[in-house]
């Protein structure tokens, strides 16, 4: 990329300068041993109970299934539900949280401020917003923005499984800390989840975790550390 553009976009995350290291060691791609393995969270009998619900089910079906959902009570709060958008080839699988309430209101994951700072941060590596696939764990809104049940997450998680069976990207960056929990099952911190290669599920799609974009604005001193996370996401993706 060119340098000038990319000090633009850096500026808009808020970092003015950026030096690359260019003796930094690449990152270590490897499967995770048990030892690596964090620990299981909960309800692991609904998860497994419900994996694959939807497998074999194409995008039309897919999205209609997710439209017409009731199988958790955020159905009666929603909207609307917020499937996902981008490339359906994408190699890049963007997963975040929850809708909030402007995703709510929009049908679309990821737009307001934080969805503006996302756009920052791919366009960061050199990636436009309609090249990646955005998602969300669950497709409709949590009341009030509260984190999402292990059951409300069990019963959603499926449609996802299924979209990322389409999609087959290469890489899934996971957004924020309720991401990446439910993604990796597991309560460890984000902190020590970021910085590593994890591996998502059966398809042991390779897995980089980072801070949500609107927990960056309200915390911009971690920006930094969002932009570190970044450029090991596209180190990872260019060695699959
Ligand atoms: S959150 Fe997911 S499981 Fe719950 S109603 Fe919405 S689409 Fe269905």
């Amino acid at each position: 990329m060119n340098p000038a553009l990319r000090h633009d976009y850096l500026a808009a995350l808020g970092l003015e300068t950026w030096v690359e290291r260019s003796a930094a060691p690449p990152p270590q791609v490897s499967a995770p041993t048990d030892r690596e393995a964090p620990p299981d969270r909960g309800a692991p009998v609904v998860r497994e109970a419900l994996a694959g619900r939807e497998a074999g089910v194409d995008w039309p079906e897919l999205k209609a299934r997710v439209a017409a959902c009731t199988r958790c009570a955020l159905c009666s709060t929603r909207t609307q539900t917020v499937f996902g958008v981008g490339n359906p080839q994408a190699q890049w699988l963007v997963v975040g949280e929850a809708p909030g309430a402007e995703e709510d209101r929009q049908g679309e994951p990821f737009v307001g401020r934080a969805g503006q700072l996302l756009n920052s941060m791919l366009r960061a590596i050199g990636l436009a917003r309609e090249q990646v696939y955005i998602a969300n764990v669950l497709k409709c809104r949590p009341p009030g923005n509260r984190d999402p049940s292990l059951s409300e997450a069990a019963e959603c998680l499926p449609y996802l499984e299924q979209q990322i069976a389409l999609i087959k990207p290469k890489l899934m960056l996971a957004v924020g800390r309720i991401a990446a929990q439910n993604l990796l099952h597991t309560e460890v911190t984000l902190g020590r989840l970021r910085q590593q290669v994890h591996h998502f599920g059966l398809s042991r799609v390779p897995l980089v975790v980072t801070y949500h974009p609107a927990y960056l604005l309200r915390t911009p001193t971690d920006k930094r550390k969002a932009w570190e996370d970044l450029k090991f996401a596209r180190e990872v993706c260019a060695r699959v």
